[in-house]
């Protein structure tokens, strides 16, 4: 990698420097750019396939940033995580999602919205997360039911015991638990069956084969079978398109997620989604 330095002259970095460089450019940027308010959620449906008009949203964080544009999460949710920048931004995703959801409730039109939020590995470990949901819950006025936390069965994995209590903290405030990204991590049944958790989100790698592969159509369905079976609703993430709809359908899963259904949104475009479905 070349560099040009500050005479002009090309000078030899070697690549990792550059990566390191250009890393902590990118944590103190969005340090920076959580400060100044330039973080944003957008909102995808989740479909209840029983035609239940409820609705369900997943709360997914991207970065408005000054000369990037719109940055997906994926561009800086992994140096935040290893930072611990990834507290503020939890904090903050927390926070706007669950003003959202009030204002939502004072909407003509929106019944009464669920919101799911992501966690971080970090947040899961961390023993002030319960009371932090409690203190935000409470600060915008939302009902406990009216939120959903996803955590990641390998997030699950990291220090079982810790993330057990935090979860049973979090149950007992009457928050709903889905195990996001079901399949591709390593928590085995045993694991699973000894955590308090609502829903089981199957991945998005297994739903894309949905009727051209045996094997994802055996996957999916035992997903399903096992999350009713531990008395869990089962959620599809990725629907593209109509087929993988009607197998899930015929599989018996609760919820459908992805494009198909719609895509993630700012929050002002809900209420037109919403109206649109109904008809
Ligand atoms: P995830 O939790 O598995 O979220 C679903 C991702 O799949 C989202 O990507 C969504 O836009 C995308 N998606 C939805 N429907 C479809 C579809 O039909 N096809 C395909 N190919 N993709 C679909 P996004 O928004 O880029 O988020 C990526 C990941 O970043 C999320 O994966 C989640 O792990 C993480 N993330 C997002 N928001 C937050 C947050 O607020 N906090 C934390 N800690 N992580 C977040
Ligand atoms: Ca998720
Ligand atoms: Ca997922
Ligand atoms: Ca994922």
């Amino acid at each position: 990698v070349k560099a040009r330095g500050r005479d002009g002259i090309a000078l030899h970095v070697p690549e990792e420097q550059v990566v390191a460089v250009d890393h902590l450019r990118l944590l103190g940027e969005l340090r920076r750019g959580i400060q100044e308010g330039q973080l944003r959620l957008h909102y995808q449906p989740l479909v209840h396939l029983d035609g239940r008009a409820s609705t369900a949203v997943e709360a997914l964080v991207r970065w408005q940033h000054p000369e990037r544009g719109l940055l997906p999460p994926g561009v800086f949710i992994e140096a935040a995580e290893r930072s611990g920048l990834v507290h503020a931004l939890g904090r903050w995703v927390l926070d706007a999602a669950l003003a959202q959801v009030a204002v939502w409730d004072r909407t003509e039109g929106l019944g009464r919205v669920q919101v799911s939020v992501n966690l971080s590995t970090r947040q899961l470990t961390d023993p002030s997360l319960p009371a932090d949901v409690g203190t935000a819950l409470r600060r915008h006025g939302v009902d406990p039911g009216q939120l959903v936390l996803e955590v990641t069965e390998t997030a699950l994995m990291v220090d079982p015991d810790a993330a057990r209590t935090t979860l049973l903290a979090l149950r007992e405030l009457g928050v709903g638990i889905a195990v996001d990204d079901f399949g591709t991590g390593y928590a085995s049944l045993t694991y699973l069956q000894q955590f308090p958790v609502d829903e089981l989100k199957i991945d998005r790698s297994f739903v894309a084969g949905l009727g051209r592969s045996d094997a994802d159509d055996a996957i999916v369905a035992s997903c399903v079978q096992l999350a009713h079976g531990l008395g869990l609703s089962a959620v599809a993430e990725g629907v593209e398109g109509a087929g993988q709809l009607e197998a899930l359908r015929r599989l018996g899963c609760d919820y459908v997620q992805g494009y198909h259904l719609g895509r993630p949104m700012p929050p002002e475009d809900l209420v037109a989604w919403v109206a649109d479905r109904a008809g």
